[in-house]
């Protein structure tokens, strides 16, 4: 049996409705200790896989360099620039990830994805703590985008 990453921060679009939105995890009042430490982790992740094209933010606030990999620490998989959004639209990840993080020792690391299995069922159980949706969130990176799809069903 393969071993097994838990993917974390890979949001909802039309072509993934069933992903978590990012809305539902701002919090600005996390930990600002626990948040630095959280970023630095992430920023360590090693690549191990590359999409076909570049991401998008959710909140379309312009950013272009979204980044293209998903990165790993061994035991979760997540996008490259999941830092963006708790840099720029303050989302705090659920408190078993961050408990990861704070008691990580590090650990093997396979170079190629095709060497794991992928687990995206507790990330897409994940609610978040938001309900309060301060800033709107998209589907696709351009509304022309959610047309044609909607145009193709
Ligand atoms: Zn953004």
């Amino acid at each position: 049996m393969k071993p097994k990453l838990i993917a974390i921060g890979y949001w909802y679009s039309i072509y993934e409705p069933e992903l978590p939105n990012p809305a539902c995890f701002e919090d600005s009042n996390w930990n600002l200790k626990e948040k630095n430490l959280v970023i630095e982790h992430l920023k360590k992740g090693k690549s191990i896989a590359d999409w076909m094209g570049t991401s998008w933010c959710r909140y379309r606030c312009g950013e272009s360099g979204m980044g293209a990999s998903c990165l790993t620490d061994g035991k979760y998989i997540f996008p490259e620039k999941l830092t963006h959004y708790i840099e720029q639209h303050n989302l705090r990840l659920p408190r078993e990830f961050v408990n990861h993080v704070t008691n990580y020792k590090s650990c093997r690391i396979f170079s190629d994805i095709s060497k794991y299995e992928i687990d995206y069922d507790w990330w897409k159980r994940e609610t978040g703590f938001n309900k309060k949706f301060k800033k709107r969130t998209f589907l696709a990176e351009t509304d022309k985008e959610i047309e044609k799809f909607k145009n193709r069903l």
